[in-house]
């Protein structure tokens, strides 16, 4: 009887064993495997200070690059950050958003250039942790941000429209509306590889230029050359994207509207460059914001930001 006994307890301890094993082997399985599950999450930072930062993480069942979109660091600049927020509820099949639509808060609501501590875009040169400005945390963030990014967007609108050439007080080199701003036509990397910035840029163009009708409001590649002597726009190695690709090579854009169209226009114009980045880099959405200005002015309309 006794045998009996411990026959039955081996055979049952047996069977416990190879159900575990096989059990873990699935689970083991489903992670290597099986997709990761889609990702929605909203991260406040400084909460409860006039500093706060929201970023919307949206991640893919795909795995694909990640695009860091931040907008608002300047506060007069509403298309930008208005176009930020439409990507914060996307769904995404592959790849990852990260989406910071207001990084200098306290600059849009008073809807100006500077929030607390001058231009928020002159503060990226500075090392982390040195709390010489009011934004510096903020910049600290940013810098953290673009660090889990491999493509790397500043939105912006600006004045005119930027041309390589001189055409009119209102289109020339020093304008800045409906161009794709980058700091190198290419950039050495320090393991002997190129990245090719211009080309990138030159592609999102093509991409974007293909959905606009209207020639006049074509985006431009405008290449800053930042770090040259001879640049027109030696600031620009104190900004976000110049700190992006120098610091940590990153595929870096400014993209700009002109502030020389209606809101529901500008805030078009970069809805389209944005789709065309993600179709450029691979990033695949289930329900990318509409482009045409009249659904944007309905938008608009419904949220009372456009009368
Ligand atoms: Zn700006």
């Amino acid at each position: 009887m006794a045998n009996y006994w411990r026959i039955y307890v081996l055979v049952f301890s047996l069977f416990i064993a190879v159900f575990c094993a096989s059990d873990f082997f699935t689970i083991r399985q489903s992670i290597s495997s099986k997709p990761s599950k889609p990702f929605v999450h909203v991260q406040r930072f400084f909460g409860g200070t006039n500093q706060e930062v929201a970023v919307h993480i949206i991640s893919g069942e795909e795995k694909g690059p990640a695009l860091l979109i931040f907008a608002g660091i300047h506060g007069d600049e509403a298309g930008g950050y208005l176009t930020a927020e439409r990507y914060a509820d996307v769904k995404i099949k592959k790849g990852t958003l990260i989406v910071v639509p207001r990084l200098n808060l306290p600059a849009v609501v008073k809807g100006k250039r500077q929030g607390l501590g001058g231009d928020m875009n002159r503060l990226f040169h500075l090392p982390e942790n040195h709390n010489t400005s009011p934004d510096s945390k903020v910049v600290d963030l940013a810098k953290t941000l673009i660090k889990r990014a491999d493509y790397v967007l500043n939105l912006h609108q600006g004045s005119g429209f930027y041309s390589p050439t001189w055409i009119s007080p209102k289109r020339n080199p020093s304008r800045w509306g409906q161009c794709n701003v980058i700091d190198a036509l290419i950039f050495d990397l320090p393991n002997g590889d190129k990245l090719e910035l211009a080309s990138f840029a030159e592609k999102i163009a093509y991409r974007s230029n293909s959905k606009i009708r209207d020639k006049k409001f074509h985006f431009q590649v405008n290449n800053t050359n930042t770090a040259s002597n001879t640049s027109l726009h030696k600031e620009q190695r104190r900004s976000l994207t110049y700190y992006a690709l120098y610091k940590q090579h990153k595929h870096a854009l400014a993209f700009e509207a002109t502030k020389n169209c209606t809101l529901p226009q500008a805030i078009a114009f970069l809805t389209i460059a944005i789709n065309s980045i993600m179709e450029e880099v691979g990033i695949q959405s289930e329900n990318l914001p509409a482009t045409d200005p009249l659904t944007i002015r309905k938008e608009l309309r419904e949220k009372k930001l456009e009368m």
